[in-house]
């Protein structure tokens, strides 16, 4: 079949599946089985798919229509310029970490010889970014999950980072030792009650990666009450949280001396909060 034909009868089944996005979900799971990119599907219409490749195509489109994450099928998602892979252990990176990424970013020197620590690594996204940005950056990065930090420890491999990325399986700064210039962190903020409300996609990543606890803050609060000392002087503390929650935590922040701000994501969604201890 051809791919302009191929891409409409797809489309036309994720969309009755209820799938969001159903015309760019088809052509990205196309442009993985063809293993080229998006933008060639878009433009080779008349290219004629052969046999086998169409009906891989068409197993994976039945997976994405039972609601798999296109991250799950293809094993890969983009963040910050990078592949970075992914399994159903860790939790799929999102635009408005890649957001964090570069905000904090721009509080360091390209070529400084820092030590960052990400908490809740996961895939180890932030990690992996952070250590590419910053050549001459050492980066820890921690999980309690080793399910995780087996998929971390791939994405360091894959993009040859092992001499300065390190990975330690602690529940939050249980087994960490040492000081650093930044502390970044996704950690689990969903509060416990809303994630039945997730999207049946989201509802495929680990609890263990989303839930933040009764109140949103049960894994941010320890994370932010012991940060104090592990930071160097002017060291930041760099979290991403949910929708409400950054305000709360900016000002308790402040009552105990640490200078916070906090900033929008790409959705203009009140979500970062960035500070240093006075
Ligand atoms: N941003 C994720 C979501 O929307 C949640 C990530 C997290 O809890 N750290 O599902």
């Amino acid at each position: 079949m051809k791919i302009a034909d191929l891409l409409q009868t797809a489309t036309t089944r994720l969309a009755n599946a209820g799938i969001d996005e159903p015309q760019a979900n088809a052509q990205f799971l196309l442009a993985h089985v063809l293993g080229v990119a998006r933008t060639w599907v878009l433009v080779n219409g008349a290219f004629e798919v052969s046999e086998k490749e169409e009906k891989l195509f068409l197993s994976l489109l039945t997976r994405k229509g039972n609601g798999a994450p296109l991250a799950h099928i293809t094993g890969i998602q983009p963040f910050c310029g990078l592949d970075i892979l992914v399994t159903p252990d860790v939790l799929i990176p999102r635009p408005e970490t890649e957001n964090l990424v570069e905000i904090i970013s721009e509080k360091f020197e390209k070529k400084g010889h820092y030590t960052f620590v990400d908490m809740c690594t996961g895939s180890g996204c932030i990690a992996v970014a952070l250590a590419v940005k910053f050549p001459n950056a050492r980066v820890l990065a921690v999980d309690v999950s080793s399910a995780a930090l087996q998929v971390a420890a791939q994405n360091i491999r894959k993009h040859k980072l092992t001499e300065r990325v390190d990975l330690l399986q602690s529940n939050l700064w249980e087994n960490v030792m040492g000081t650093f210039d930044l502390i970044i962190s996704n950690p689990p903020y969903i509060p416990s009650a809303n994630l039945d409300n997730l999207s049946r996609e989201v509802k495929e990543e680990p609890r263990l990666a989303l839930d933040g606890g009764a109140d949103g803050y049960e894994v941010t609060r320890p994370l932010c009450r012991a940060a104090d000392g592990y930071l160097n002087p002017g060291g930041w503390l760099a979290l991403e949280l949910d929708d409400g929650q950054p305000w709360p935590l900016a000002r308790g922040l402040a009552e105990i001396d640490w200078k916070a701000e906090v900033k929008k994501d790409i959705f203009n969604v009140e979500r970062f909060v960035l500070a240093q201890k006075r």
